[in-house]
């Protein structure tokens, strides 16, 4: 009698969670993912030297190294992308962090974003100019303030309130970043952007072992940027988002598209909507952004584990790690 009552227990207890039950059937998911891009654009063999091309695939070999250590020990996807972001905001051959590009007035000004497809709570910030790393930034106004988006000077403050390390605007400052903004500066009319039409905004998304995913973003956005220009990479569901009902998104590219797609909410949506595979939803989106005149890329992980790219420049600095290993790339035929 006792033992027939423990095992109706057991059985009840057993099918109390069939969500979690549903994810793991037949073992398919991989136990995590992680996902990363250092920009898209024109990137090709003879435009970087072989002394450039080691060291971006090495800085993004560390950067998975950095989340894929998080997630093996079973942190989470938030925990994960930060830290992945983090080392790429650190690296001077991307446009992040220290190696950002120079507004219009020759400083710097950060854009970053993080988003939890948990419960999509997000944070993000624009127009930051002495936190060391924007994108820690972001997750505190996510996790210790009420609110989503803060700006400039505010945005600043609330970063020396929290306590985060604070660094004069010149630590970001780069020999190379600053030729492109003399060239910039230069040219007869500074009115186009992306001098060398290649985007070097950083990020990450990935799937944790509970299942969930989140995404971050973070960037210094478009050489010569002015007028308090504000790209798609700190907008929620326009360059980031995540949501443990579809996917987690991170984008690159020419910001003003991505915004008026809302590119990262857009294939969630059809994630949720359609029958789309991630690739599908991905490339679908990419080519009605790419129909209103922008190009760049995206990254995608989805709870079922899926792990994708899809850009429609001639390269994207990116790389992936699983628990089967871990890979980076650069050029489109790679
Ligand atoms: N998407 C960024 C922006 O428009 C630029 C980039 O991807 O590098 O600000």
């Amino acid at each position: 009698m006792l033992a027939r009552l423990l095992l109706a227990l057991a059985g009840v207890l057993l099918m109390t969670d069939p969500a979690s039950a549903q994810r793991f059937v037949g073992n398919e998911r991989p136990a995590w993912r992680l996902v990363i891009h250092g920009g898209a654009g024109v990137i090709q063999r003879d435009r970087l030297t072989p002394e450039q091309d080691a060291a971006i695939r090495a800085a993004l070999d560390r950067a998975l190294q950095a989340g894929s250590a998080v997630l093996e020990r079973g942190g989470s996807a938030l925990d994960a992308v930060e830290a992945a972001v983090q080392l790429l905001e650190d690296d001077p051959n991307f446009n992040a962090g220290r190696g950002a590009v120079f507004t219009y007035e020759g400083s710097i000004e950060h854009d970053a974003a993080i988003m939890d497809g948990r419960d999509r709570r997000a944070g993000a910030v624009t127009g930051s100019t002495h936190t060391r790393h924007p994108v820690t930034l972001a997750r505190r106004v996510m996790e210790n303030s009420p609110h989503v988006f803060l700006r400039g000077l505010g945005a600043d403050q609330f970063s020396v309130e929290q306590g985060l390390e604070q660094v004069p605007n010149e630590y970001f400052h780069t020999p190379e970043r600053r030729r492109q903004w003399e060239e910039f500066r230069a040219r007869p009319s500074a009115e186009a952007f992306d001098i060398d039409l290649k985007y070097g905004t950083v990020g990450a998304v990935a799937l944790d072992r509970e299942g969930n995913v989140a995404a971050a973003t973070s960037t210094g956005g478009l050489t010569g940027k002015r007028w308090g220009r504000i790209g798609d990479s700190p907008i929620i569901g326009a360059g980031t988002y995540a949501d443990n009902r579809a996917c987690a998104v991170s984008a690159t590219g020419a910001g003003e598209f991505f915004i008026r797609e809302g590119v990262a909410h857009e294939i969630c949506a059809r994630l949720r909507f359609t029958r789309d595979s991630a690739q599908q939803a991905a490339d679908t989106v990419m080519a009605e952004m790419r129909a209103l005149g922008g190009t760049g890329g995206v990254i995608v992980v989805t709870p079922g584990g899926d792990s994708i790219y899809s850009f429609n420049t001639p390269g994207m600095y990116r790389g992936q790690a699983s628990p089967a290993g871990r890979s980076v790339a650069i050029y489109g035929d790679e």
